[in-house]
């Protein structure tokens, strides 16, 4: 983490977590890739380390995931995708040249472009999304019962009734919140 900048919500899936880079969309918003910096940063925790990242390119980052949160929304409400957003997604999966390479050790990594661009990291993110609204992983789509929040989350439980994006933020603040609720209605009870 650096000094100054909002932390990082890490999911542990890469659209939604990537969406979750805008948080609290209903209430007071936290812009968490408020700089090109923050964004290559963000980038490299999920394996897509990029060499340098521009304005343009945090602009392009933002219209992707934007694209990415209309239509997670709409597939998780079962509403028809807006097909400006599917056009934005679509776009940016086909613009970029990232290949999947599989380690010796078994594992799935991503190779970008020769001079690792941001935009060929947000192709391997909109494919994610593709992947994830097209309903082809195991878990689906839901919003986030917080109401200052609502985010897009893919919920991979077992009994698919996950209510929270993040059990530690929203979660906790719902928790709390009934918690005190309950003190005010019944103050004899923290004696
Ligand atoms: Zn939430």
């Amino acid at each position: 983490m650096r000094a100054g900048f909002p932390d990082f919500r890490l999911g542990k899936v890469l659209a939604t977590s990537f969406t979750g880079t805008l948080s609290e969309r209903y209430g007071d918003s936290v812009e968490r890739i408020p700089t090109p910096g923050r964004l290559a940063d963000w980038l490299a925790v999920y394996g897509l380390a990029v060499d340098s990242c521009t304005t343009a390119q945090l602009d392009l980052a933002r219209e992707l995931r934007e694209a990415i949160h209309a239509a997670a929304t709409a597939a998780a409400i079962q509403d028809v995708l807006p097909a400006s957003a599917v056009q934005v997604i679509n776009d940016f999966s086909v613009r970029g040249r990232a290949a999947a390479i599989l380690t010796p050790e078994g594992e799935r990594r991503w190779r970008l472009g020769a001079d690792s661009r941001v935009e060929d990291a947000l192709s391997v993110i909109a494919a994610d999304a593709i992947s994830i609204i097209a309903g082809e992983r195991d878990g689906k789509l839901a919003l986030c019962a917080s109401p200052t929040c609502q985010a897009a989350f893919f919920d991979a439980s077992q009994s698919r009734t996950r209510r929270w994006c993040d059990m530690n933020t929203c979660g906790n603040r719902q928790k709390k919140a009934r918690f005190n609720a309950n003190q005010r209605k019944n103050p004899r009870s923290a004696d």
